[in-house]
Order: C-alpha cells, then structure tokens, then sequence
C-alpha cells in the first residue's frame, strides 16, 4: 500500500469513525471523486496501460459515427448558428476528437459548434486538451453552467461511474446496504465489510418511488441519486433550448439486483479492496433516465444495443472503405476492433444506447427511424 492509498483509507475511516457506515453512494463518491486521491482524479484510468478501454478507444468508426449522427440531429434542428456541442466525461478525448475529425467538411457545422467538455478530472483534463489541440474548447464541471442555445450531449460511458444507493428487501421493509469497518470496536481494522442497516432520512427519500411496490424478499435495488440529478438538469436544459442527448453504456431496464463492479488492470476486483485505485461502476438503469427525461417533457427513444445502433449508422459499410486500404496485421486489428463494438457476445449487446430529444424534434437517426 503506497502512501497515497493509505490517505484515502484514512479519510474513509476517519469517516465511519466519526458519523457511522458510509451509504453506498458516498463511498463511491469519495473513492472516486474525492478532490485529491479520488480514482478519476489522480489516475490515468483508460486504455491498455489503464484498467479499462472503452469504444472511442478500440476504433475510429465508433466517433466518426457518433459525428454523423450529431450533424444529423444538427440539420434536423435547421443548423442552428450556434449550438453547444457538449460531452459528459470525455475520458482521453478520443471519442471528441474523431467526431471533430470525421465532421470537419460539412459546411458550416463547425462554425456553429461551441464545444464543451464536463469533466471532473485536471488530469484526464489536460489529457483532452492534448487531444484536442487546436480546438476551441471550454472545460464546466456542471451541465447548469451551459449556455441557452441549442444543445446536442453525448456521454459514453459516463453514467456507469456515477454513486448509487442500494437497498435489499428484508422482513417485508427495505434495508440498505453500507460501507462499515469490519470489527468496528477494535476500530484499527483497514477491512471494510457490506453491512445491512436501517435506511437514513435521506435515503429513505430516495427510496419514496418503491413505496407501493411489493418487492420480493431478498431483492436489491439500485438508485443513482447523482444520475437523477444529472438527467433532470440536462432534460431541463434542453427542453428549453431545444436539441438531443445521446447516451451510451453498459445497462439494463430496470432494477435487476446487484450490478456493483469493481475494476483493475483489466480484471474484476473486490469493491471494497484498494479504495481509489480502481475503478468502481454499476449498470445504468436506462428506464430510470427515460422516466426523469420524459417526466422534464421530452422524448426519449426504444432503448437500442450498440451493435443495432451501429449497423444503423452504417459501421459495416464504413468499416468495409477503411478495410480496402488494409492489409496484414492491421486488417485483422481492424476486424476484430469492428466485431468487438458490434458482435451481441461481445460489447454489441452488453452496451446499450438511448437517446432523447426535445418534443418538437424529428425522430432521432438510428434510434427512432
Ligand atoms: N467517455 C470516455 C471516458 C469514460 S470514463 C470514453 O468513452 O472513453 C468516465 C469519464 O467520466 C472520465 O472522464 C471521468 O473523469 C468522468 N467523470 C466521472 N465522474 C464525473 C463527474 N461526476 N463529473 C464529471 N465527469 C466525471
């Protein structure tokens, strides 16, 4: 354990210590966030050396697609002047920079963007902004901050790492599942356990739109209050300046019990071992965000898998052009990056995408038509 480990274990100690358990949500939101050790703000998390590689980062074709799929629903909006291009958690920039890439000759678009990046992490900061050198870019923390005009947000993978609360049905009432220290009375103990307690005020609140639900004993599940939050802001954003939100991660429609993950180089790990130096994530519960964006007045798509989504688009038809100037090695990388993104074994049904609009929009490319 290096030093900078044993801080973050101490802070979260020093936090049960002090106010009790921890609720699932807030230790993920320290072991994540927290403003100096947290995982997204002091690690390079993606990629090969990372502990995860995403879509934007096995091909090409997933951002020159998601481009087109932008100035579609920039041309369906009249091509707006002015519109906010703006991503959720931009990661190594890949996904931004093929998109700006593969839309740099359609007339007009780029004079119009205003693109905006909402990131917490200084480091995978700096890392955009190497990337996407030479374009005009402002970095927000917050989709409140974002200009009135028209809005198009896409976020990869961005959801998933957002806190969750979960609670589990016992004895006819929901209990919810904490962040304790093994063997509190010795209270030396670095182990942290799961433990069962009483739901507090604040999340029996969360918990208000299971009231009439008669669960099953023993069920779990899952509620991102930070995701709530998220999504009624940007639906609210862009119901009242018009545009779309895409939205693509790995998920589920509903509540299907424990989705928690932990990762490392690659490889699952015990969420509670190594606080801030892996990655924690869960299923995003895609009917919970269609419901807070239909419920804020907008649209929101079928949920399609990336595979379907992607063959809209034409990937196969793109990936055959790019495959004619190919040969040896690359051509093989090149089809087994394809069949990765779109094969329903591998991410082309695991991942998922939804995408919703203003009401007065036409049906989105790929989803709706
Ligand atoms: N979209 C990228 C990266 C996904 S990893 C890709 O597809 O490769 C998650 C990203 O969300 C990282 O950039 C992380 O720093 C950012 N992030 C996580 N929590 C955040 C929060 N609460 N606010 C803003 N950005 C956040």
């Amino acid at each position: 354990m290096n030093d900078r480990d044993h801080k973050i274990v101490k802070i979260l100690k020093k936090n049960i210590l002090r106010h009790g358990a921890l609720s699932l949500a807030d230790y993920m939101h320290i072991c994540l966030t927290h403003p100096i050790h947290g995982y997204y703000i002091k690690n390079e998390p993606i990629g090969t050396k990372g502990d995860f590689t995403t879509s934007p980062e096995i091909s090409q074709m997933f951002g020159e697609l998601i481009g087109l799929w932008i100035v579609q629903v920039w041309m369906d909006h009249q091509k707006p002047e002015k519109f906010s291009l703006v991503e959720l958690g931009p990661g190594k920039g890949t996904l931004m920079a093929d998109i700006l890439r593969a839309t740099r000759m359609i007339t007009d678009f780029h004079n119009s963007l205003e693109l905006i990046l909402i990131e917490i992490s200084p480091s995978l900061k700096s890392i955009q902004k190497r990337t996407l050198k030479g374009f005009p870019a402002q970095w927000k923390t917050e989709i409140k901050a974002l200009p009135n005009q028209p809005t198009i947000i896409i976020a990869n993978e961005f959801f998933d790492a957002l806190p969750i609360n979960q609670f589990q049905r016992k004895s006819d009432k929901w209990m919810e599942v904490m962040v304790n220290l093994k063997g509190l009375s010795g209270s030396y103990s670095n182990e942290f356990c799961f433990e069962l307690m009483n739901p507090s005020t604040a999340s029996s609140e969360i918990l208000i739109n299971f009231e009439n639900e008669v669960p099953e004993e023993g069920c779990m599940i899952e509620i991102s209050k930070t995701m709530q939050n998220i999504v009624y802001c940007l639906s609210k954003h862009i119901h009242q300046n018009s545009g779309a939100a895409l939205i693509i991660d790995y998920g589920k429609e509903g509540n299907v019990g424990n989705t928690l993950q932990a990762v490392h180089k690659h490889r699952y790990s015990n969420p509670l071992s190594s606080p801030g130096q892996q990655d924690l994530t869960s299923f995003v519960d895609f009917k919970a965000i269609r419901t807070y964006a239909e419920e804020s007045g907008l649209i929101a798509s079928h949920l399609t898998n990336q595979g379907d989504f992607l063959k809209n688009l034409g990937i196969e038809q793109r990936a055959e052009i790019l495959s004619k100037g190919l040969s040896g090695n690359d051509l093989v990388l090149h089809q087994t990056a394809l069949d990765r993104l779109i094969n329903k074994n591998l991410m082309g049904d695991l991942f998922k995408v939804l995408g919703i609009r203003s009401a007065k929009s036409p049906p989105l490319i790929g989803l709706e038509t």
